[in-house]
């Protein structure tokens, strides 16, 4: 078997330490014939597996009948597929939405407190959206962010990222999920290799869920991966949480904004969209008096009219219940007639707008609210 595919961090910590188990949730189409071969077994058994963990959500080997008994047998004695585990999950009266939170299997020994994450399924008219993260807190700070306030803990493996889809779509029912963002805790892009091999997953002609094109990838903005991402040749949408077009704005709110300028990022999604054809999702969290004055819209017009775009505005969702300090405790949403007449300054400029619509505050799943308290 290859080294990558054996990589320690790739692995939940004590699989291998204790069970000796490998993992073959997370490998890619490729990787599985790869796996197979080297085992003995025919090529096809790759896209056999890859049908059952991805397609069939199949959460134990005794459900792949079409399988040798033999091999079922083995595969259940040397591999692992299962990577979370259903913590539990509350429901938003306001809007339906609903957020899970998963355990990692991660804790070593058994008795310690395992790394938990959130993810939401989002129902807005005719789509159901799940919102998935990538690491197990961020290491972004962002000021109006409560994954910020609670620090990085870890990356998540390809399988964890994938297996928060298989869990809401076991629980939903996998024809009603019809889009996924990488919105949840996180940044993406900072967990590129997983990130990357997730995309591959839901990207692959066999696989029967939902389609790249119905995909979203948020970054905070990491310039070089955003080129690197649009290098894979993977087309899925990408959405850069923009939040203010000046520099000095933006490094107070976002201070990665200080490692990576928002000129080199606005370069970056340009590479990307001339790659992809994708066109640009603009994030933009109204906070008052900060990214909302008139000298606000008039940059965003000018700077949405350089690329094929269109914008979110999103009310910012309040950080009080995380009792935050320092510029974090002093953020205010926007009032909603002000972000009314934002979007219609934009919209009077041709452009296309969507006031996003604060779901499930109530359960503390609305964006930029999602933190474990451990
Ligand atoms: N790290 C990635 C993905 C996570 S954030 C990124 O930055 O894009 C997903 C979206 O929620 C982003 O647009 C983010 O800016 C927004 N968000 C974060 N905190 C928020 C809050 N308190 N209220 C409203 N939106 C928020």
């Amino acid at each position: 078997m290859k080294a990558e595919i054996l990589k320690e961090e790739e692995l939940p910590e004590n699989f291998t330490k204790t069970k000796k188990k490998v993992l073959l949730k997370g490998l890619t189409l490729e990787e599985l014939q790869e796996y197979f071969l080297n085992e003995g077994e025919p090529r096809f058994r790759g896209e056999q597996l890859f049908n059952w963990m991805y397609n069939h959500l199949a959460v134990d080997f005794d459900e792949m009948l079409n399988l040798p008994k033999s091999l079922r047998k083995d595969l259940k004695k040397k591999n692992e597929i299962k990577t979370l585990e259903y913590v539990n999950s509350e429901t938003s009266h306001e809007s339906g939405a609903k957020k899970f939170i998963f355990s990692l299997r991660d804790g070593f020994p058994e008795t310690k407190e395992k790394n938990k994450i959130e993810s939401v399924i989002i129902p807005e008219g005719k789509r159901t959206t799940l919102c998935i993260s990538t690491q197990v807190g961020c290491p972004l700070d962002c000021k109006f962010c409560a994954t910020g306030l609670m620090g990085y803990k870890k990356n998540l493996t390809t399988g964890e990222i994938f297996d928060q889809y298989l869990l809401a779509a076991k629980d939903l029912g996998k024809e009603k999920l019809t889009n996924i963002v990488y919105m949840g805790m996180g940044e993406p892009l900072l967990n590129f290799n997983a990130t990357v091999k997730s995309l591959k997953i839901f990207g692959e002609e066999l696989t029967t869920g939902i389609s790249l094109k119905k995909i979203t990838i948020s970054t905070a903005g990491i310039a070089p991966k955003i080129k690197e991402l649009a290098d894979t040749g993977i087309k899925a949408k990408l959405a850069l949480s923009l939040h203010s077009c000046f520099e000095d704005v933006r490094s107070k709110i976002m201070p990665i904004n200080k490692k990576y300028s928002l000129k080199e990022n606005i370069e970056a999604i340009k590479y990307y969209y001339k790659k992809t054809g994708m066109r640009i999702t603009f994030e933009y969290v109204m906070l008052k008096d900060i990214n909302d004055r008139d000298e606000d819209v008039k940059a965003l017009i000018k700077l949405s009219k350089e690329i094929s775009s269109k914008i979110n505005l999103i009310p910012f969702n309040s950080l009080k219940h995380m009792d935050p300090a320092g510029l974090s405790a002093k953020l205010e949403t926007t009032p909603k007639q002000r972000i009314e007449e934002f979007a219609q300054k934009l919209r009077d400029n041709d452009l296309t707008v969507m006031v996003r619509l604060t779901q499930g505050k109530d359960i503390a799943a609305a964006c930029g609210q999602l933190a474990i308290k451990n």
